[in-house]
């Protein structure tokens, strides 16, 4: 499979019947967001809002986000925000290795067609499967550069629901991501 544009990518993680994910769900979710966006912000899987409505980041999770981005100054509405995997793992379980091998393919090309300057990765499934890494909380704020692309670690935005204070770090890194976006390059 090959994509030129943000919508291709969309309209195939929509009819996407790949792994056994695609019989449980009631939306696949696919990135919302600007084409031409310059940093890309990556969670780990849908849950039961983004199930439902076809949306990355809609519920409280993503709630906290936008608290986050709002802070930093960052306009939502000018970076992509999605997910390793595309579809809801039952139970909100984390995504198996074969459903997030099964699924990169999707992501590879959203970053692809948006070649973003920064990719924002956040919690440790999307740290594992972008980087190979592990304990993100320890690692959280680093900007990492590999393979010519520039990343960010900070943690997942669900983290803070149960952990109010990683609000805070959450925040930060997320003014360091607004610096990133402003750069000249
Ligand atoms: N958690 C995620 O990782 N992604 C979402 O879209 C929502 C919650």
């Amino acid at each position: 499979m090959s994509f030129t544009t943000i919508w291709q990518v969309r309209d195939a993680v929509r009819e996407c019947t790949d792994c056994h994910l695609c019989r449980y769900r009631t939306k696949a979710v696919a990135g919302r967001g600007e084409a031409a966006a310059r940093a890309i912000l990556i969670g780990e899987a849908p849950g039961r809002n983004e199930d439902s409505s076809g949306e990355p980041f809609v519920g409280e999770a993503g709630r906290r986000l936008s608290i986050a981005l709002k802070y930093a100054e960052i306009d939502e509405g000018m970076v992509y925000i999605t997910n390793v995997v595309k579809c809801r793992p039952p139970g909100n379980r984390v995504p198996t290795p074969e459903e997030i091998s099964t699924c990169k393919k999707y992501l590879d090309a959203e970053i692809a067609v948006i070649r973003p300057r920064v990719i924002c990765v956040m919690g440790n499934t999307a740290y594992g499967t972008l980087l190979g890494g592990k304990d993100i909380t320890r690692h959280h704020g680093k900007v990492i550069r590999r393979g010519g692309q520039v990343y960010l670690l900070t943690i997942h935005p669900a983290s803070t629901i149960y952990r109010p204070r990683l609000m805070d770090m959450l925040k930060e890194d997320m003014t360091t991501l607004a610096a990133i976006i402003g750069e000249r390059v």
